[in-house]
């Protein structure tokens, strides 16, 4: 088993530890994936409650907090800017937030771009790195991100088209692919344009796991860096080491 040993430490950029799936048993759930290889975890509060949860859990080691807020409960954002400003120092990213087509209903999607804009201003006045989120609002989320010259950007569990992805890799935007990508033809497409310079790895725990219905762990970023060392050709040390390097420059981790 040397070999595992011998293997790049791994990053989590996006989970959500302060879910009802891992409640009583996060410590557990953290010392898996330190023995998986995980050498960090993002965690991501969404909205004031959750994110105060995120903090505490970030007292553990190798634990980072990211706040943010879900694009389809958009109710208290204002709190949620002040608690980003407040925690400037502890937290590592804004997010995840964004745009939400497949859940928000129509006429909310104007205030879900006001808002996505709000957060983009605050990250880019911290120069704090943005996770986004873009479920079926890939190319909407993009074109605001670009407008808005947004440059430390992670576009977290990306579904839209490849093409849009790659453009916006070459202005150096980030792609952190979940474990899902075992199932899912679209996210191996994306792994295929997209180059390693541009991936990170991402468990979206506890959704997004390799199999359906099944809970989601930080550990199986292992899954998706596997993935994508069968896509690309190759080895797996060669994705882990690059994933994680990208990682740390982004976030400008200590690992
Ligand atoms: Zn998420």
């Amino acid at each position: 088993m040397a070999a595992a040993y011998e293997a790049a430490l791994l990053v989590d950029v996006h989970c959500h530890l302060t879910a009802r799936e891992f409640e009583g048993h996060v410590p557990r759930v953290i010392r898996e994936a330190v023995e998986a290889g995980i050498a960090v975890i993002i965690t991501s509060g969404l909205g004031y409650m959750d994110a105060l949860r995120a903090l505490e859990i970030s007292d553990y080691m190798r634990v980072y907090p990211s706040i943010g807020i879900a694009p389809y409960e958009l109710e208290g954002y204002e709190e949620v800017l002040e608690l980003i400003e407040g925690e400037r120092s502890r937290i590592v990213a804004v997010g995840e937030v964004g745009l939400d087509y497949w859940r928000g209903d129509r006429d909310q999607r104007s205030l879900q771009q006001v808002v996505f804009e709000e957060f983009i201003d605050l990250a880019k006045s911290l120069d704090l790195p943005i996770i986004v989120h873009s479920r079926s609002a890939g190319k909407y989320a993009l074109e605001i991100l670009m407008r808005k010259r947004a440059e430390r950007v992670v576009m977290h569990a990306f579904d839209g088209n490849a093409s849009y992805a790659a453009r916006a890799a070459s202005r150096g935007y980030m792609f952190s692919i979940p474990p899902s990508i075992a199932r899912s033809r679209q996210k191996q497409k994306l792994v295929e344009k997209l180059p390693l310079e541009n991936l990170l790895l991402e468990s979206d725990a506890p959704v997004l796991a390799p199999s359906r219905d099944e809970i989601n762990h930080p550990r199986n970023v292992k899954v998706s860096a596997e993935w994508i060392s069968r896509i690309k050709g190759v080895s797996l040390e060669e994705v882990e080491d690059k994933t994680t390097r990208n990682a740390v420059e982004l976030f400008r981790l200590r690992v």
